[in-house]
């Protein structure tokens, strides 16, 4: 395997997904189980005992009555569409290397675009949020970029309107093999931007690697554990220790250029946490479409129009 190939392993067939996941009682079941692994709980009272009003499809917690749905205060809360629906959804996001632009998504759903789109937009939400809760650890290499222009051309783009600035991360392991990736929209490279970033996204533990702008010094400031090893200048990217990070830039800018025709930057954050999501699961795709299920029902649920809305950036 060449150094900068990403290996994916294989997914779940579409037999084998249809399966475990074609039937709306199959949906249900499997939900319930990935929302209550401990059986059921009430959110009110945390009661384990329950009547289930089957033709409203709720359940009414036997202690204090409270009543809930399968899907409140969920990503899936007030869904108007078939689970089978939302699991064929998780299916094709998660199994396709690339991801799968919202056009493309109602086209396989039988939804409208507008369908397609929301639904897209919180699961993205959903994985980026996963990962944004797991710190990268070990040796890390951080680097600067910029959405919507020429990354390294010309005096570098930096501060550039129209482009939105984020942080590329990539955690490798003692071999130097790429174990996970993060990568987050930022107001601007300043100290602050950078320090609220490292307090979140790095382990205290953290072995940073960077090429030296001047910002990335922060981290060092905050918490002197993070060692910065500065090369600077051009021939700093040829070395090794850039490689992973600048070869993940290049991957998720053909992959994003490829799948669609173009993105807002106002929601740059879910489409980089999308694909960060997909390559640091790329060993186990096949228990993807459970783990994300999993994650979208404890992940808060996202209306419409705040789906909308710009992303805040740290
Ligand atoms: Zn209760």
């Amino acid at each position: 395997m060449a150094w900068n190939t990403i290996q994916f392993q294989k997914g779940l067939s579409l037999p084998k997904f249809l399966e475990k996941y074609g039937t709306e009682d199959a949906c249900r079941q499997a939900l319930f189980d990935l929302r209550w692994p401990q059986g059921f709980r009430c959110p009110a009272c945390d009661n384990d005992t329950y009547c289930e009003l089957k033709s409203r499809s709720v359940f009414q917690c036997h202690h204090c009555h409270h009543q809930t749905s399968l899907t409140a205060r969920t990503l899936f809360d007030k869904t108007k569409l078939p689970l089978t629906t939302w699991f064929l959804a998780i299916f094709l996001l998660t199994q396709s290397k690339t991801g799968l632009s919202a056009m493309a998504l109602a086209r396989h759903l039988g939804v409208t675009y507008k369908t397609a789109w929301l639904l897209k937009h919180k699961l993205m939400q959903a994985m980026r949020e996963r990962d944004d809760a797991k710190p990268l650890s070990g040796s890390v290499q951080v680097d600067d970029a910029f959405w919507g222009g020429e990354r390294r051309g010309g005096k570098r783009g930096r501060g550039a309107a129209g482009k939105t600035p984020f942080v590329a991360a990539v955690a490798c392991s003692a071999e130097g093999r790429p174990l996970a990736m993060r990568m987050t929209p930022l107001k601007g490279f300043r100290s602050d931007s950078i320090d609220r970033w490292a307090r979140q996204h790095l382990s205290p533990d953290a072995e940073v690697t960077s090429d030296g702008l001047q910002c990335f010094g922060a981290i060092v400031e905050t918490c002197p554990h993070w060692r910065i090893v500065t090369g600077g200048g051009a021939a700093s990217m040829q070395t090794q220790e850039f490689t992973w990070v600048n070869t993940m830039l290049g991957n998720v800018k053909n992959a994003i250029h490829g799948t669609y025709h173009a993105i807002h930057g106002k929601h740059l954050g879910r489409y980089l946490g999308e694909f960060a999501y997909r390559f640091n699961r790329r060993f186990e795709l096949d228990r993807m479409i459970e783990r994300l299920a999993y994650v979208a029902c404890r992940t808060a649920p996202l209306p419409y129009r705040f789906a909308k809305m710009a992303e805040e950036h740290t």
